[in-house]
C-alpha cells in the first residue's frame, strides 16, 4: 500500500485540524541523510567554539519565541500552556548547557602511558560519529528530543530528526528555527512522518539512532540496527515508584507525588505511576494526597490524553486493577471519559495487575502499604522497568535511593534530574540503555579514538620478531613485582 503524501496533525482536546507536514518516504529520508553526512564535515570542522556560537543562538532565538513555541506544544498535545512553556524553557537550557560543555567533556584527554610504554606519549580524542538519527515521541515533543538533538549538534554530528506523528508541527517549527540562525545548511533537517518513516531513518546510513518512546518500539528499532550494528541510544517506558519513609514531610510528599503522577494527564517517561508508603503513615498519606487529587480541575491542571489510542489502554489497566480486587481512592471505573482521563488513585492492587506491573501512562497511581523500606525497596526493584523514581526520607533518602535498580531517583523531590543538565538520564532493564544529557550525553554522540606516540625508543623493544631472551625475562620479572 502507498503511503499517504501528508501526515495532518490534530487538536487531541477538539480534533480540529492544526496543519499538514510532509509524509516523508523512505528515499527521502535515505536522501536527506546522505546530505546531512556530506555537510556534517562542515559543521565539525568549524569547531566547538563556531558550534557554541551557532547552538547559543538558537537557544537564544528559542526563548525570544518561547510563547509561539508553547503555543503549538498546548495546542498539538493539549497540555496546559503554562506546562508547555516549562518543558520549552527547560530543553532550552539543555541546549545552552550542550552548547557551553561540549569542548570541556570532548576535548582532547592525556592518559598515563603505563610502564611497559613508558616511552610513548598517549591520549583519547573524541570524535563526532557523523550523522544521527533522533526518532522522538509526543509526550514532550520539545523537551524529549533536544536531549538528543542539543547534544549530538554540540558533539560536532548532523541530525535527522524524525518527530511524533502527533506532534509534526513542532518538529518543524524546531527545523526552521534552527536554520533561521545557522549559516551552514543540511545540518539539521526535520522529516516528519509516521512509523514508516522512523522505520526508514532507522534503516538508512546513520551513524547512530537515538530513540525515545515506548519499549515495544524500541526493541523494534533495535532488531532493525542491528542488521547494519548501527549502534542505538534507548530511553523508554516506565513505571517509576515513590517511596515515602515515616519521617518525610508528608503534605509536601502527597503534593509532589501527586503532581508527579498526573501532571501531563499522566503522559510523562518518568511519571509516578506506583507508590510504596510505610504502613504507619499510609492512611494519612492517602488521606491528604485524596484530598488534593479531588481539588484537580480536568482541562486546566491537565489537558486531554494526546494519543486517542491510549485511552483504551488506562481503561484496560483500571478494569484489570479492579477486577484483581483494586479499590478507589479517587476516579472510578469510568474514570476515562475520551478525551479526557479523571484522577484515579487507587489501593489493594496486586503487583502483578498491568496498573502496576505495565506503563499506565495516564492520570493513575496505585498506594500500596508496606511494612518496611526493605519490602518498599523490593517491590520497586522487582519491575522490568528502571527508569526513574523518588523517594521521600528526611534521614534515609540517599540511602534509599542507592539501593534502587534504576536510572535517576529525586530524594525528596519529584522528576528533578529532568530539568539538571549536569546529570546523565536514562535507564535500565526495558527502559532502555545509554544516556542523553551531562558529559555522558556528550560522549553518547562521540567515539573515542586512543592514539599512542612514540616519544623515545625503548631499548627493550617488544614489538619486533627480534625480541630477545632477556626482554622475555624482563617482561616476566616486571610483571611479578608488579603484582606482588
Ligand atoms: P512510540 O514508541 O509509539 O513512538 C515513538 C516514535 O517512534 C514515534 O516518532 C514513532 O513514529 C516512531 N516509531 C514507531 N514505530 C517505529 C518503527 N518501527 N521504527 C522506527 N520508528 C518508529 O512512543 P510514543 O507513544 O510516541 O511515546 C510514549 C512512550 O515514550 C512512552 O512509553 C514513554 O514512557 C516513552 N518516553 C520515554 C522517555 C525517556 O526519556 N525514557 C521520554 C519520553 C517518552
Amino acid at each position: 500500500m502507498n503511503q499517504p503524501t501528508e501526515l495532518i496533525s490534530h487538536s487531541p482536546a477538539t480534533g480540529v485540524e492544526i496543519g499538514r507536514y510532509p509524509n516523508t518516504s523512505e528515499a527521502t529520508v535515505h536522501e536527506l541523510v546522505a546530505r546531512a553526512g556530506a555537510a556534517s564535515h562542515q559543521w565539525r570542522a568549524i569547531g566547538y567554539k563556531g558550534r557554541k556560537t551557532i547552538l547559543k543562538a538558537w537557544a537564544h532565538y528559542l526563548a525570544e519565541h518561547i510563547d509561539e513555541l508553547a503555543g503549538l506544544v498546548s495546542l498539538e498535545t493539549g497540555k496546559p500552556i503554562s506546562d508547555a512553556a516549562l518543558e520549552v524553557a527547560v530543553g532550552i537550557d539543555h541546549l545552552a548547557w550542550a552548547a557551553r560543555h561540549a569542548h570541556r567533556y570532548l576535548r582532547k584527554s592525556h592518559r598515563a602511558p603505563g610502564l611497559f610504554m613508558a616511552n610513548m606519549s598517549t591520549h583519547v580524542e573524541y570524535h563526532p560519529l557523523g550523522v544521527i538519527g533522533v526518532i522522538g515521541p509526543w509526550n514532550y515533543p520539545v523537551f524529549t528530543p533536544m536531549g538528543s538533538i542539543a547534544y549530538a549538534l554540540a558533539a560536532g554530528n548532523a541530525v535527522v530528526f524524525k518527530p511524533s506523528e502527533y506532534t509534526p508541527g513542532v518538529g518543524h517549527w524546531l527545523g526552521e528555527s534552527f536554520n533561521i540562525v545557522a549559516p551552514q545548511a543540511n545540518i539539521f533537517f526535520v522529516a516528519t512522518g509516521g512509523p514508516e518513516t522512523g522505520a526508514a531513518l532507522t534503516k538508512s546510513a546513520v551513524n547512530k539512532i537515538a530513540f525515545t518512546g515506548s519499549s515495544a518500539t524500541g526493541k523494534k528499532i533495535a532488531a532493525t540496527c542491528a542488521e547494519n550494528l548501527t549502534p542505538v541510544l534507548m530511553e523508554c517506558g516506565g513505571t517509576d515508584p515513590a517511596i515515602i519513609d515515616r519521617d518525610c514531610d508528608l503534605a509536601r510528599a502527597a503534593e509532589a507525588v501527586l503532581w508527579g503522577a498526573m501532571a501531563n494527564a499522566g503522559q510523562t517517561c518518568v511519571g509516578i505511576e506506583r507508590v510504596y508508603v510505610h504502613e504507619e503513615i499510609a492512611t494519612r498519606f492517602t488521606e491528604i494526597i485524596a484530598d488534593l487529587a479531588k481539588e484537580l480541575i480536568v482541562g486546566h491542571d491537565y489537558g486531554a490524553a494526546t494519543m486517542p489510542k491510549q485511552l483504551s489502554v488506562i481503561d484496560a489497566h483500571i478494569k484489570d486493577a479492579v477486577r484483581l480486587g483494586g479499590k478507589f481512592v479517587v476516579g472510578s471505573a469510568e474514570s476515562v471519559q475520551p478525551p479526557f482521563v479523571l484522577p484515579t488513585i487507587m489501593v489493594d492492587v496486586p503487583e502483578e495487575s498491568l496498573a502496576v506491573a505495565e506503563e499506565t501512562f495516564g492520570p493513575t497511581l496505585t498506594i500500596r502499604a508496606v511494612s518496611s523500606m526493605g519490602e518498599a525497596i523490593n517491590l520497586a526493584n522487582a519491575s522490568k522497568y528502571g527508569l526513574g523514581a523518588s523517594v521521600w526520607s528526611k534521614r534515609n533518602g540517599k540511602a534509599i535511593a542507592s539501593h534502587l535498580h534504576c536510572g535517576m531517583v529525586s530524594v525528596n523531590s519529584v522528576l528533578s534530574f529532568t530539568a539538571t543538565p549536569t546529570l546523565p538520564y536514562g535507564g535500565v532493564k526495558q527502559s532502555g540503555y545509554g544516556r542523553i544529557h551531562g558529559q555522558e550525553g556528550l560522549r553518547e554522540f562521540a567515539y573515542a579514538k586512543s592514539i599512542v606516540a612514540t616519544r623515545f625508543n625503548n631499548p627493550l623493544n617488544f614489538a619486533t620478531f627480534k625480541r630477545t631472551a632477556g626482554v622475555d625475562q624482563f617482561i616476566k620479572r616486571l610483571i611479578r613485582i608488579l603484582n606482588r
